[in-house]
């Protein structure tokens, strides 16, 4: 097995025991129906239910970062670290993991507060629900590249005038208005090569890693940035955002039934009792996991996609060829994952995937 191969054989087993770890931990939490301990706790201070929400979450979502802080170190540092991915300092990496969960905690208790109200105040909260993750969603996606990238990275504009210039042609030969385009500085943490197209309106703009600008030649450049073109011609993400709001409305109205037939198990009475977020937990995790394949599958779609805008755009397929090649090389890429593998959990196709299709498409035009 080759390196890469191993690297991610590794990560794939961490992350399964990860899992395992999660579901051990709520179902614990429900054994020992540690809801209504802690809501009785929270109640000695207070009745309001959106703090005694608060504390509940607070106090089970803490025992878990702590129970899987380990794991997160030897996935997120250690491992990245051997395999030579990584040279961000212990220090600087707990910084950066600090203020994601501190993202994460405050994204997490406006989802649950929004939840829990509306389940206290509807039965048609699941529908309620599902409008409220998307109102969520189109903020997080607005004030991503604006607010939340800049806490982990500093971002300037693309400084080089040519590939500026090039990027501008790009744009016209799409028959797009002009996309920004600007650099983070990930070599200070990582080798690791990237490229996105984030926000939307007045903060869409295409994010490259600085590390693609400086190992990556010109051509391989502009292939990648014409790739990223292509999600914005195709409005990926609004496909994404309409097709996340399907699972969400699925999702939230499948876990109303359960937890409503589920009730004489839990015992809770109200769905909306702070004392039953476990079991909320519990339901809402579960199928938001029966959800990823669908998620990914419809992603690597929309990648094959750009794909092939990124190659008629440029008219220079060796040149995004290469440029998948050098991502994978400097990524550690795991070239040929297990199928199965793929299909569930990666939401961009594998390497030599993308590659055998872009090569597929110019010999069939040969024929
Ligand atoms: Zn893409």
């Amino acid at each position: 097995m080759d390196r890469a191969a191993r690297y991610h054989r590794i990560q794939l087993a961490l992350g399964a025991v990860g899992l395992v770890i999660g579901v051990a931990y709520l179902a614990a939490a429900i054994a020992v129906d540690a809801g209504h301990a802690l809501d009785a706790a929270a109640r000695r201070l207070t009745e309001a239910w959106s703090v005694r929400v608060a504390f509940v979450a607070a106090v089970l979502g803490a025992g878990h970062r702590l129970l899987t802080f380990p794991l997160a170190w030897v996935r997120g540092w250690l491992l990245p670290r051997r395999f030579g991915l990584l040279h961000q300092p212990l220090g600087a990496w707990l910084v950066d993991r600090l203020k994601a969960a501190a993202l994460g905690a405050i994204l997490g208790l406006v989802v649950l507060e929004g939840v829990y109200a509306l389940l206290r105040s509807t039965a048609l909260w699941w529908l309620w629900a599902t409008g409220f993750v998307l109102l969520l969603s189109l903020l997080a996606t607005a004030i991503f590249p604006v607010l939340v990238v800049p806490l982990f990275y500093r971002m300037a504009p693309l400084a080089d005038d040519a590939l500026r210039r090039r990027l501008l042609a790009l744009a016209e030969r799409a028959g797009t208005p002009a996309v920004d385009v600007f650099v983070v500085d990930q070599s200070r943490k990582s080798r690791t090569a990237n490229a996105g197209l984030t926000g939307f309106g007045r903060t869409r703009r295409i994010i490259l890693f600085d590390t693609l600008v400086t190992e990556f030649t010109p051509d391989e450049i502009e292939a990648v940035l014409a790739h990223e073109l292509g999600h914005h011609v195709h409005r990926d993400l609004w496909r994404g955002l309409a097709l996340q709001t399907v699972i969400s409305f699925v999702t939230f109205a499948a876990a109303h039934a359960i937890l409503v037939a589920l009730q004489p198990i839990s015992g809770l009475t109200r769905l909306g009792d702070p004392a039953g977020l476990a079991w909320l937990a519990v339901v809402l995790g579960g199928l938001g996991l029966l959800a990823v394949p669908l998620g990914n599958t419809v992603s690597r779609a929309l990648e094959y996609r750009a794909d092939g805008f990124a190659v008629r755009t440029t008219a220079n397929r060796a040149a995004f060829v290469a440029a998948l090649e050098r991502l994978g090389d400097l990524n550690l890429a795991e070239r040929r994952p297990p199928r199965l593998e793929e299909v569930l959990l990666h939401s961009h196709p594998a390497l030599d995937r993308r590659i055998a299709v872009l090569t597929r498409g110019a010999s069939s035009r040969l024929q």
